[in-house]
C-alpha cells in the first residue's frame, strides 16, 4: 500500500509546484511587470497550466487513483489521505472525460469570444457576442453530458465551484432572499440620498491611504511575514505556496473607501490562506473548502466587521489623524452612514451589499435557464433588461450597461456567480453563530479586540482547508445547514 501512496503523494506535489510557480509569474504580471513582457508571460503562465492540467488528468494518475480506491488499500487510508483521494479523483474524471480536441477548441472559443466581448461591450452590441455565445452555450450542453449529472444539469456546473450545491438549495435560498430584499430596495434608496457622502470622494493621497491599509491588515492579524501588500489594477488575493499569501488594493485618491473596502476584503481571503492547518501543505486540500466558502471569510470581514458602527468608533479617530481636512466635520457615525449607502444600479460591481445579491439572482435564474435549454441566447437582452426592472426598477439605456457588463460568459464561466451570495448567507450565518459564541462581539470589535473573532474563525473555518465539505463546515460551525434567515434578518434590520 506504501508504494501507490507515496507516489500519488509525490504526483501532487509536483502538481502544486506548478501552480506556485503559475501563481508567482501571475502575481507578478499583476503588480508591476513591464507592459512589453505582458504576452510572453501570459504565453508562460498558459504553458504551466496546461501541463498541470496534463498530469492531473494523465495515465499515471488515473492508475494511481485506482490502486488507492482497492477496498483493501482503501480501508487503511487515513481520514486526509481519502479526502485527498476523493479530491483527485472529481478533478482527473472531470477532465479525462472531454476529449483533448474538444477542450481545446473551448479553449480557443472562449478566448476569441473574450475579445469580441470587449468591441460589443464597447459599441453595445449583443449581435457581435451572440453567435459565440450560441456556441458556448453549446458546448458547455455538451460537456454536461460528458460529465454526467444528478438532477437538474446546472448542478454540475455548481459543483465545480461550489461542491455538493444543486438548484434544488439555490433555488429555496435565492427565492427566499429575493422575496425579501426587493420591497427593501427603493425604501433604503429614498433614505440613503439624505445621506452625507460627498468627503469620500475628496483627495486622498495614496501613501497615506497604504499606511491605513497596512494598519489594518495588521489590526485584523494578517501575518506580514507569510504575506505582503501591494497595488494592482483589480484587487485579488494569491496564494504562492505556504506561508505565502499576498494581499494586493488600489488606492483611488478620489474614493478613499475602495482601497479600504477592497483591502479589509483581500485581507479576509487572506487569513483563510494564512490559517490553513500546516499538515495539508503540499497537498490537494491546501485551499479554500469553496469559492463560496472563501468569499464568506472576506465578506465577513468587510461587510459584518469593517462595515459596521463598532468597527468605526475604534477607528474612524485613526483614519481621520491620517486625512484631518478631507474628514473634518464628519464623526464616526457620519462616515459609517456613508460607507453604507444602497441605491439600486446597473452595474454589478458598483453595487451596495443590499442590491449586490439581486444582480447575482438574477444572471443565475438566466445561466439556469439556458443551460437546460429552457431560454435561447437570443433572448437574453430583452430577459435582463425585464429582470432588472422588476427586482432593481432600473433598466439599461443599452446592453453595454445590461446584459454585455460582464467578461464571464464570454470566458465560459457558468456557475461561478452563485458563489458571490452564497459567501454573504455563510458570512451572515457564522457571525449569527459568533454572537450566540462570544454575545460581546460588538464590544471587542470597538476596542480593536479583533483577534479572538480571526480565532474563531480560524478554528471553526479556516484550519480545515478543502479537508471538509461547505455544508459540514457549516454545519459545524453554526449548528444548522446553510439558512438565508441569517442574511435576510441582518438585511433587514440594516436597510429596513
Ligand atoms: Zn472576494
Amino acid at each position: 500500500m506504501e508504494k501507490p501512496l507515496q507516489r500519488f503523494r509525490e504526483l501532487v506535489r509536483k502538481i502544486r509546484a506548478f501552480a506556485d510557480a503559475e501563481a508567482v509569474l501571475y502575481w507578478d504580471l499583476r503588480t508591476g511587470a513591464p507592459r512589453k513582457g505582458a504576452e510572453a508571460r501570459a504565453e508562460t503562465i498558459g504553458f504551466l497550466s496546461s501541463e498541470r492540467f496534463k498530469l492531473i488528468a494523465s495515465a499515471e494518475m488515473g492508475t494511481l487513483l485506482a490502486e488507492l480506491e482497492e477496498p483493501s488499500v482503501w480501508e487503511k487510508l487515513g481520514e486526509l489521505d481519502r479526502r485527498q483521494v476523493k479530491e483527485a479523483r472529481r478533478e482527473h474524471d472531470r477532465s479525462v472525460r472531454i476529449p483533448p480536441e474538444k477542450h481545446r477548441e473551448f479553449v480557443t472559443l472562449t478566448s476569441k469570444a473574450e475579445t469580441v466581448w470587449e468591441e460589443a461591450k464597447r459599441k453595445a452590441d449583443f449581435g457581435l457576442l451572440a453567435p459565440y455565445l450560441e456556441r458556448i452555450v453549446a458546448m458547455t450542453r455538451e460537456f454536461i453530458g460528458l460529465w454526467g449529472h444528478e438532477g437538474h444539469p446546472y448542478n454540475t456546473l455548481l459543483d465545480q465551484y461550489e461542491p455538493g450545491m444543486t438548484v434544488d438549495v439555490l433555488d429555496r435560498v435565492f427565492g427566499e432572499l429575493k422575496a425579501e430584499t426587493v420591497p427593501l430596495v427603493q425604501r433604503a434608496a429614498e433614505r440613503s440620498r439624505q445621506v452625507r457622502a460627498d468627503f469620500l470622494e475628496l483627495e486622498y493621497p495614496a501613501d497615506k491611504q497604504r499606511e491605513f491599509s497596512l494598519f489594518m491588515l495588521r489590526e485584523m492579524g494578517y501575518d506580514f511575514e507569510a504575506g505582503r501588500l501591494d497595488e494592482t489594477e483589480h484587487p485579488f488575493m494569491i496564494t504562492l505556496g505556504p506561508g505565502d499569501a499576498r494581499v494586493t488594493t488600489r488606492y483611488k485618491e478620489n474614493d478613499v473607501w475602495f482601497a479600504l473596502s477592497s483591502t479589509i476584503h483581500e485581507g479576509g481571503h487572506a487569513l483563510y490562506e494564512q490559517n490553513l492547518a500546516p499538515e495539508l501543505a503540499g497537498t490537494l486540500l491546501y485551499d479554500g473548502a469553496s469559492m463560496g466558502m472563501h468569499e464568506s471569510q472576506s465578506r465577513f470581514w468587510e461587510i459584518f466587521v469593517g462595515s459596521s458602527l463598532p468597527f468605526w468608533r475604534r477607528y474612524f479617530p485613526e483614519l481621520a489623524r491620517l486625512f484631518p481636512r478631507q474628514l473634518a466635520g464628519v464623526d464616526a457615525e457620519g462616515f459609517y452612514r456613508a460607507i453604507n449607502r444602497s441605491r439600486p444600479s446597473l452595474i454589478r460591481i458598483e453595487a451596495d451589499e443590499l442590491t449586490y445579491n439581486l444582480h447575482i439572482i438574477i444572471r443565475y435564474e438566466l445561466e439556469k435557464a439556458l443551460v437546460a435549454g429552457e431560454i435561447g441566447v437570443g433572448e437574453l437582452p430583452a430577459l435582463w433588461n425585464a429582470k432588472y426592472g422588476a427586482y432593481l426598477g432600473v433598466v439599461p439605456a443599452h446592453d453595454g450597461e445590461g446584459v454585455l457588463q460582464d467578461v464571464h460568459w464570454a470566458g465560459g464561466s457558468f456557475g461561478y456567480f452563485p458563489t458571490y451570495t452564497l459567501g454573504n448567507m455563510y458570512a451572515a450565518q457564522l457571525m449569527h453563530a459568533l454572537r450566540r459564541d462570544m454575545p460581546d462581539v460588538d464590544g471587542r470589535i470597538e476596542r480593536g479586540e479583533l483577534a479572538p473573532i480571526r480565532r474563531w474563525l480560524t478554528d471553526r473555518i479556516h484550519r480545515y482547508g478543502k479537508s471538509r465539505t461547505p455544508d459540514e463546515l457549516i454545519r459545524e460551525a453554526t449548528g444548522e445547514p446553510l439558512n438565508p434567515r441569517h442574511l435576510i434578518e441582518h438585511l433587514k434590520a440594516k436597510f429596513g
